[in-house]
């Protein structure tokens, strides 16, 4: 079956991997919701973007943070085009910072936008994709939901969570056309990542230059950061025909890292 109009909801797709994502389900002819934080000229032009490949596109205000406000993403995009069929487990944060000096509400709030608002999209999401016969989840995991790094406790935590998350998913519905998988995506220079640098660069007592080329792509065997054109194209092939069986697993793009 054809994926052109079907309908996905992104979460935190208002930058980096996230709108890189909805710019390639969007290119395919789905029809968008993106979410996240943006003011109101930068979401309008992201919206007049996606609408030039001939598709809708809408924007939700949810808070990852606030389970009412994630199930109504979910509800309302139904109520507004009919279906729900494609939802991108994307929104993240990251704070890097040793366990002893570890914020307890930086820990609070990785946890809750990078691995319990997943929980929360996916509980509003599935009695619809059952109702309709068809469905496809994808969460935007990480390498390091297969590996830890140093200073990274909060992060690393939730993306191994996620996984967890991605085969309970996957077992629960895999009778009804849903899949529920994982994408683990090496490093990416986004807003995310440019702030790591700066901020890895401080606990390591070392230059930003040095954290690229040292510590990010030390680890990424193809000396190169992964695109998110690259990531687009893996969410794409998730969610077509050829990936119907396909069920919690989890896809490395990492340049190599975690085979190590
Ligand atoms: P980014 O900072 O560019 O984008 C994050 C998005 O999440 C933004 O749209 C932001 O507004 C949104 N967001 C943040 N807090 C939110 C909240 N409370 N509610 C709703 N939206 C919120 O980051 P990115 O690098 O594109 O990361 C996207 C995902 O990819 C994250 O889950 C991240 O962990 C994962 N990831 C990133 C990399 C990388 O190297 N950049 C590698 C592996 C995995």
């Amino acid at each position: 079956m054809s994926i052109e109009g079907r309908v996905a909801v992104i979460t935190g797709s208002t930058s980096g991997i996230g709108l890189g994502i909805a710019r390639g389900l969007a290119r395919a002819g789905m029809n968008i919701v993106i979410n996240g934080f943006a003011d109101a000229k930068t979401i309008d032009k992201i919206l007049l973007d996606l609408t030039k490949y001939g598709i809708k596109a809408s924007y939700h205000h949810a808070d990852m943070t606030k389970p009412l406000q994630i199930r109504d993403l979910i509800l309302s995009t139904k109520e507004i085009y009919g279906s729900v069929d494609v939802l991108i487990n994307n929104a993240g944060i990251q704070k890097v910072a040793p366990i002893e000096d570890f914020p307890e509400e930086d820990w609070d709030a990785i946890i809750a936008i990078n691995l319990s608002s997943s929980f929360h999209t996916t509980k509003a999401v599935l009695p619809l994709m059952r109702a309709a016969g068809w469905g496809r989840i994808i969460n935007i995991a990480s390498a390091h939901g297969l590996v830890a790094s140093p200073y990274k406790s909060a992060y690393v935590a939730a993306k191994h969570g996620i996984l967890g998350l991605t085969k309970t998913t996957a077992l629960e519905c895999a009778e009804q056309n849903i899949t529920c998988n994982a994408i683990c995506p090496g490093y990416v220079m986004t807003p995310l990542v440019e702030k790591q640098v700066v901020d890895t660069a401080i606990a390591r007592g070392i230059s930003e230059e040095q954290v690229k080329t040292d510590v990010l792509l030390k680890a990424q065997w193809t000396k190169k950061f992964v695109q998110v054109e690259e990531l687009a194209g893996t969410a794409l092939f998730l969610c077509s025909d050829s990936a119907q069986n396909i069920t919690g697993a989890h896809i490395n793009v990492d340049g190599g890292w975690t085979a190590a």
